[in-house]
């Protein structure tokens, strides 16, 4: 592409601004948001997140192939007929070229891509295929893509995104079909989104020998009246059934302009507590009914869940930190793999009597578990001695 259309095209893209926003990519998604301004002079900058990816951090370019969109979620500033939205549109070879000019100048190492629909999914889809394919085949760039999937697209060319992508994003929106009727009018929970999922756990079955991208999602969460019941029994299914590497949460915020201009906003600490939950469920193997939910079916916002959960069940049974197997290690507030594996280690060589002895393999917060745990048959003293 000549140097004059190049510098058009990154032209373009800093005129989008952040667009990706509400979509988040990373391992660290509330502080990718935070780190965001609010200005209403874009640059290109703004299209580069520094993410915690698969393979490391990276500086990830995150766009979208097109601003336009045929289909009317209630909350998204992306919707059809939503006249303050600029809509801006990329051909895969103006896309692909900006990504290489970005990341042959060393400003990034990574690229998320999405869309909005436009003339269906099916053609959406192969646009962003389209534009993985030069990156991949013709620019020969080896390094992390990260590509969305539009709802009901075909089996074929799912499997073709997984070839070229680290990780595909197939957003169910809501935990259910009614939850998402809601939301987004025009989008068919089981046909449109579940099954997209299904099929890429399948296809990570059927072609066990190929280097196939993993899969994750998102919900929004609080427009209409969802429950962290309903949207972590979802996600454990997801990570039981579909094999997801991780779920996200975005608290829903009102967009001028929308049906939903007028709702509250979900308030961040719900998400970061649905986050802590996600992974009882996704690292430390819990089971969704062993989370603490209110009779609301929501969690409490103001303790950790993990903590409710040992308030209720080892204040008055305490766990012995000498014997416990590893599982039961893993419910102490303040132990997490890494912790509940050093303490494995540690106690073969010795007792462990104190609250020092665990900050000094590594349990950083010791006074946060005293109360739950015996050391050596003793309830441990909770004054810490440092010195
Ligand atoms: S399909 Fe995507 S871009 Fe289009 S309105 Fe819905 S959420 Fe927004």
């Amino acid at each position: 592409m000549a140097r004059k259309t190049v510098f058009q095209t990154l032209s373009k893209l800093s005129q989008m601004g952040d667009v990706t926003l509400h979509e988040p990519a990373g391992d660290s998604p509330q502080s990718e948001r935070k780190r965001r301004s609010r200005k209403q002079e874009f640059n290109l900058n703004d299209c580069i997140a520094h993410l915690s990816t698969p393979r490391g951090p990276k500086a990830v370019m995150k766009s979208m192939m097109t601003t336009a969109c045929e289909r009317n979620c209630n909350y998204c500033v992306f919707r059809a007929g939503r006249a303050k939205t600029k809509r801006v549109t990329f051909s895969p070879d103006e896309m692909a070229s900006a990504f290489q000019t970005l990341e042959g100048s060393g400003k990034v190492d990574g690229l998320f891509l999405s869309s909005g629909i436009i003339k269906g999914s099916v053609t959406t889809q192969d646009k962003l295929i389209d534009t993985a394919d030069i990156i991949r085949n013709k620019q020969r760039y080896p390094g992390y893509i990260h590509l969305k999937i539009m709802p009901g697209i075909e089996y074929d060319q799912l499997y073709r995104s997984m070839q070229l992508a680290d990780r595909v994003s197939v957003n169910l929106e809501a935990p259910t079909s009614e939850r998402l009727a809601a939301l987004a009018p025009k989008k068919i929970f089981i046909e449109e989104l579940l099954r997209m999922l299904q099929w890429a756990e399948q296809i990570r079955r059927d072609h066990q020998n190929e280097k196939l991208a993993s899969s994750v999602t998102q919900f929004v969460v609080g427009a209409v009246g969802d429950t962290d019941l309903e949207l972590l029994s979802m996600s454990d299914k997801l990570y039981s059934q579909a094999n997801l590497a991780r779920v996200y949460y975005s608290a829903f915020g009102p967009v001028p302009g929308t049906p939903f201009e007028h709702l509250p906003a979900t308030e961040a600490i719900r998400e970061f507590r649905l986050y802590q939950s996600s992974f009882l469920l996704r690292d430390y193997r819990w089971d969704v009914e062993e989370l603490p939910f209110l009779r609301s079916g929501n969690l409490r916002t103001d303790v950790d869940p993990k903590q409710a959960w040992a308030d209720e069940h080892l204040l008055h049974q305490p766990i012995e930190v000498m014997t416990a197997e590893r599982e039961q290690l893993l419910r102490i507030p303040g132990v997490g793999p890494v912790g509940a594996d050093a303490i494995i280690r540690s106690r073969r060589r010795g007792a462990l009597t104190e609250l020092i002895h665990l900050r000094r393999i590594g349990i950083r917060t010791p006074h946060r578990l005293a109360k739950y745990v015996l050391l050596d048959g003793k309830q441990p003293v909770r004054q810490l001695k440092l010195f």
